[in-house]
């Protein structure tokens, strides 16, 4: 069956104008001004999109999909995620990644999650490794993951600058990254490292080590939660202006903010204002990671969780409230980590792409209809 979606603004995620968009089972046929089937005998489901825009589906680049956390003991381990969360977020592409704790949750549960998420609808991809250096993998080495397992495309969450990272030297860094990127080539996949920067006063220093003294690309390194606090923000600006890439964390618990902590929709507009490159940011949400809070000696005060709806609430935010437009704030959630993780026919609404959008009402942005793979999986 031929499914039209009339009338409707389109954001590719750049503006379009009015369009009917045609789709076929799991595919983008066409964008046209206006559709009509020349054989009347084809069965065709016209939905009409009338005061409504239509977005590519989300991708959500950092999620605890198995929980996360654990940093108080136990009882403070988060839990796992599941699909409803997800598409009620608009999210149709999420990439999964172990924190912290990288012994009581492992990379074999982490594929089955991705793998129950896929069945379910979803479009899903992992990280191999956790927090930590040595890298712990499945089949024994950070290559051999990236060419054996479909859905690895890089390498991460690895920490740096964090009391909770495992402190590694820049020689042990730089060969993770190393291997993620030559593995990358061999397999025509990103081979990105995902690197958590903490509260830490060495900060970016590592990376700009890579940068400096090795012939590993940028585009191969995307640190994250660099709005953790505004001084790190302002030093992951500078790293843009050396060519790099960064990322900031959309799940902040207004209960449990980080001193000094930038939230991400006023850290987009921050970086605008200096006239950096759109395509040089991501959002992600960090869902279902925990979200602890340490005091200056490194106790822990409080313990919240993060949340994958914050991934276009932040976004949203941007546009109503800093006036970004739409079209630029939403590549942080479509086209870049499409274009970042070497995400294959995701991140744009165009021919041949696969049929992951989202559905927003024209006054006030909220979502009202989510599709993945041409199949609706969420309806407000
Ligand atoms: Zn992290």
């Amino acid at each position: 069956m031929l499914n039209v979606i009339r009338n409707i603004k389109v954001y590719s995620p750049e503006y379009l104008g009015k369009k009917d968009l045609l789709f076929v089972y799991d595919k983008i046929e066409g964008l046209y001004d206006s559709f009509k089937a020349s054989n009347s005998c084809i069965d065709v489901n016209e939905i009409d999109g009338t005061d409504k825009i239509l977005l590519p589906g989300f991708i959500d680049s950092h999620v605890h999909l198995l929980g996360g956390g654990g940093e108080g003991g136990y009882a403070t381990r988060t839990s796992e995620l599941c699909f409803d969360e997800l598409a009620k977020a608009g999210i149709t592409t999420v990439v999964g990644c172990l924190g912290t704790d990288g012994v009581s949750r492992n990379l074999i549960s982490l594929l089955a999650k991705c793998k129950e998420l896929e069945a379910l609808g979803l479009n899903t991809f992992m990280y191999t490794g956790s927090y930590r250096i040595p890298i712990s993998t499945i089949t024994g080495n950070i290559q051999s993951d990236l060419m054996l397992v479909d859905k690895i495309i890089g390498a991460g969450e690895i920490a740096i600058s964090d009391h909770r990272s495992s402190e590694p030297t820049f020689e042990e860094l730089a060969r993770c990254i190393a291997d993620t990127r030559v593995a990358g080539i061999l397999t025509d996949k990103a081979g990105v490292c995902n690197i958590h920067i903490g509260a830490g006063k060495r900060m970016l220093n590592l990376l700009y080590d890579i940068l400096e003294k090795t012939d590993i690309p940028s585009k191969n390194i995307l640190p994250t939660h660099l709005n953790r606090n505004k001084t790190l923000l302002m030093e992951g600006i500078n790293y843009v202006k050396k060519g790099g890439y960064i990322d900031l964390t959309t799940s902040t618990d207004i209960k449990h903010l980080e001193k000094d902590e930038v939230l991400a929709g006023e850290g987009l507009k921050i970086y605008l204002d200096k006239d950096l490159p759109i395509e040089n940011i991501t959002f992600s949400s960090d869902g279902n990671g925990s979200l602890p809070i340490f005091d200056d000696n490194g106790i822990l005060i409080e313990v919240g969780k993060g949340s994958v709806s914050s991934l276009y609430e932040e976004v949203k935010k941007s546009i109503l409230k800093y006036k970004i437009s739409i079209e630029k704030a939403i590549k942080v959630i479509t086209s870049n980590p499409s274009d970042r993780l070497k995400l294959k026919n995701k991140g744009y609404i165009k021919q041949g792409y696969d049929a992951d959008f989202v559905i927003v009402n024209n006054k006030d942005l909220s979502i009202e209809t989510v599709y993945s793979r041409g199949k609706i999986i969420n309806k407000y």
